[in-house]
Formats: structure tokens, C-alpha cells, sequence
């Protein structure tokens, strides 16, 4: 189950210090049914807000924002949207975590109870299920936001720099699996990222964002063997591409964000 998303010449602006600023400013971006694209760009430059158009948290000032061929109107299970930030509930067990959307919408417990073991083993933490949210790691608690986004099947699955507070080695780990995931779902995903290498590992597509407010520069198809890695010398290479890409339109007056030592953008 999958859904296309369309976002046409967005607009979105916020007010602060008495004056509305543009954070995004004609976006338009088309992600096929299925696709895992992966959108880069340096913080503040609009991803979350983008993210959250699509979520239906927010609306846009000008343009217009579809999921498989609807208009955004509001939130809903068919858009599961994962943080950095795990947003697990504390007083739960790993368990009711991941099964707390599915009892929401009235799924019996006996049906619950299957999808959560499923869910709990695909990402590892079948033995984890009765431990709290304090008890684990910082990847074993982006492994159970994982199961409890994908256990309510979504068409689309949003991504805003879940692996961003991780070591590295947790988070080489949740790429590989994220990417089979990926492909055993066929979920459509959209991933942000202020880092270059990861958004190459991970997308189909990588679609380049300017700084504040956000516009697309342009985007690079990666067609490399999946699942990738981080380190690999193929996805170096192309995030090389991704960099021509945004000293070009850095060429053209645009600000664009500049890369640090490991991967990640900075203005
Ligand atoms: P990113 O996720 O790429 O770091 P955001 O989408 O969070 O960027 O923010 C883009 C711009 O919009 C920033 O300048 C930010 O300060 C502003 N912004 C985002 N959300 C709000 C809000 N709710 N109110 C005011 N300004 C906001
Ligand atoms: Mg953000």
C-alpha cells in the first residue's frame, strides 16, 4: 500500500518578530507511489516544514499539497510521520508503544497483539517488548517509533532526521534495515536529512533544497545496488554530485548549504 505525493508550487510562511517570513517558497515536488525519496537541505531551510504540509499539520499559503491524488486536509493513519526525537510515550511498554495507534482506531487486542510481534520482531526488539522507553538504547528506540509506524501500514511514511541524534554505528544499522523494510512494504517514504551521504545511501531520488526560505536547486537519481551504506566509496561519489549541485546554484547567487567534515550541511 502506497501513495504518490504531489506538492505544487508551495508557499509557507510563518510570522515572527511582527513580520510574516517565507519559510519555503516554490516547492514543487512529485514522489511516485513506492518511491524512498530523500529531500537535503541545511537546517532552517524548510524540510520539517514540508514534512509537516504533507502530514496535513499544517496548510500551505499558496499552492496545493495531494496525497494519492487528494488534497491534504488534516492528519491522518495513511501519513506516519517519525521524529528525531523517538516521541515514544514514557509510561508505556515498547509493546503498547507500537500498539497504541493500532488501538486508537479500534483494532481488536487479539489482532494488535499479532501485529505488535510482528512489528517488535521485524525491527529486532522482540525481546524488548515489555521494557519502557528509559530502559533502551537511542537505536532500539528508533527501532520501536520504526514498528510503530509501520504497524499501522501507511501509504506514506514520513522521515525528519530520525538517525540524526545516533552513534554511528546504530545508525549504519537502522539504514540497512530501514531500506529493507522499504522494500518488503513498498511504503512511499520521505526522508529529510541536512546530511549528503545518508540522503545518497537511502534515495531513489535526492532533491537538493537552498537555504531559507527553501527552494528545490535540483535533484540527483541514485541508482546504486541496495542496501547501501554510508561509507560506501559508490555513495561518496555521488554525494559528490549532490555537492556540484549546490556549489552550482551557489554560482548562481543562491545561498546553499556547505558541507562539514562527515556529511552534514551547514550554512
Ligand atoms: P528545517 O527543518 O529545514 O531545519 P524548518 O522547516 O523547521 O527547517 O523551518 C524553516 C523556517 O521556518 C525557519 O526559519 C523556521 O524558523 C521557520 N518556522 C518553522 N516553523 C515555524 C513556526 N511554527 N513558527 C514560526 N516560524 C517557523
Ligand atoms: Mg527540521
Amino acid at each position: 500500500m502506497s501513495a504518490p505525493v504531489v506538492l505544487s508550487d508551495v508557499a509557507q510562511a510563518f510570522s515572527g518578530r511582527g513580520e510574516k517570513r517565507l519559510a519555503i517558497d516554490g516547492v514543487s515536488i512529485t514522489v511516485d507511489a513506492g518511491e524512498f525519496v530523500a529531500i537535503v537541505g541545511p537546517s532552517g531551510c524548510g524540510k520539517s516544514t514540508i514534512l509537516d504540509l504533507i502530514a496535513g499539520h499544517t496548510r500551505p499559503k499558496r499552492g496545493s499539497v495531494t496525497v494519492g491524488g487528494v488534497t491534504v486536509a488534516g492528519p491522518g493513519p495513511d501519513r506516519m510521520l517519525v521524529f528525531q526525537e523517538h516521541a515514544l510515550f514514557p509510561w508505556l511498554s515498547v509493546a503498547d508503544n507500537v500498539g497504541f495507534g493500532l488501538k486508537a482506531t479500534g483494532v481488536d487486542a487479539a489482532e494488535r497483539d499479532e501485529v505488535v510481534q510482528t512489528w517488535l520482531a521485524k525491527v529486532g526488539l522482540a525481546d524488548a517488548a515489555s521494557l519502557h522507553p528509559h530502559e533502551l538504547s537511542g537505536g532500539m528506540r528508533q527501532r520501536a517509533a520504526l514498528a510503530r509506524a509501520f504497524a499501522m501500514r501507511p501509504e506514506v511514511l514520513l522521515m525528519d532526521e530520525p538517525f540524526s541524534a545516533l552513534d554511528a554505528p546504530s545508525r549504519d544499522r537502522l539504514h540497512v534495515e530501514l531500506q529493507e523494510l522499504w522494500s518488503e512494504t513498498g511504503t512511499t517514504i520521505v526522508f529529510v536529512t541536512h546530511n549528503v551521504r545518508e540522503a545518497v545511501a537511502l534515495g531513489d531520488r535526492v532533491i537538493v533544497l537552498s537555504s531559507g526560505p527553501g527552494t528545490v536547486v535540483g535533484e540527483v537519481k541514485v541508482k546504486l545496488a541496495r542496501p547501501r551504506v554510508v561509507e560506501s566509496a559508490r555513495v561518496v561519489a555521488t554525494a559528490q554530485q549532490v555537492r556540484g549541485l549546490l556549489d552550482e546554484a551557489d554560482q548562481m547567487g543562491i545561498r546553499t548549504p556547505r558541507e562539514q567534515g562527515d556529511g552534514y550541511v551547514s550554512i
